[in-house]
């Protein structure tokens, strides 16, 4: 009732003061389960903002910055960096783009404390999670997919089948559970991360067009 008020008198309590209806995604799913290769479709189609916090980290690596040269000492072990690092620079990102259609976090949250964090972030913003859709892929295929992606992507994580497997592991031990999170609270999906790319996308989008 209060959200169909808002709407129609497009007011609300956000910054902006006037209600925004966004679309906010999570693209779920292990390391090279084709989040980013099938994020960058999404935002050709909806128009959504993609975040993804491993790319934000990258950047900052690759200028050498204290939180680039901070993330670097975890990320090449294949761990993940500390909640408290990650959550400001996401923080940061979706404050600074305030006027989107709506979300894409890619490589986020991967803990229960970061999607507490995300949480309360979007409910500062008036907004939710609209949607967590998963990438189910399995770990053989993985580990191929990652070290071919290897080749190209000038990644140190991704050229090392010991640091592909512990970020195999921290994903089994500490991000796999945020599914089950938003499970809880309705909205988590999974899709079949296996065939090509247009087949992933349809998808993807089939689950989108029903938020
Ligand atoms: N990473 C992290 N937290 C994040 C995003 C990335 O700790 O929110 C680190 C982690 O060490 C991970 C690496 O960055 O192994 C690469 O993450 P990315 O999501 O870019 O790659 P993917 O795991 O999807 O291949
Ligand atoms: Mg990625």
């Amino acid at each position: 009732m209060i959200e169909w008020f808002k709407r129609l008198f497009g007011i609300g309590t956000n910054s902006t003061n006037s209600y925004k209806k966004m679309v906010n995604l999570i693209l779920f799913g292990p390391p090279g389960s084709g989040k980013g290769t099938q994020a960058a479709k999404l935002v050709d189609k909806y128009g959504f903002l993609h975040i993804s916090t491993g790319d934000l980290f990258r950047y900052e690596m690759g200028n050498d910055t204290p939180l680039g040269l901070e993330a670097k000492s975890f990320i090449e072990k294949g761990e993940l960096v500390p909640d408290s690092i990650t959550i400001g620079m996401l923080k940061n990102k979706v404050q600074a783009n305030p006027d989107v259609k709506g979300y894409i976090f890619d490589g986020f949250p991967r803990t229960i404390d970061q999607s507490k964090a995300l949480d309360q972030l979007m409910e500062s913003l008036d907004q939710k999670i609209d949607k967590l859709i998963a990438l189910s892929v399995k770990d053989e295929e993985i580990i191929s997919r990652i070290l071919e992606r290897g080749k190209t992507s000038g990644r140190a994580d991704d050229n090392d089948e010991s640091i592909i497997r512990n970020r195999i592991n921290v994903y089994n031990e500490n991000t796999r559970q945020v599914y089950d999170y938003y499970d809880k609270k309705g909205v988590s999906s999974s899709v079949d991360g296996l065939g090509t790319i247009d087949e992933i996308f349809t998808r993807l989008t089939d689950v989108i067009d029903q938020v």
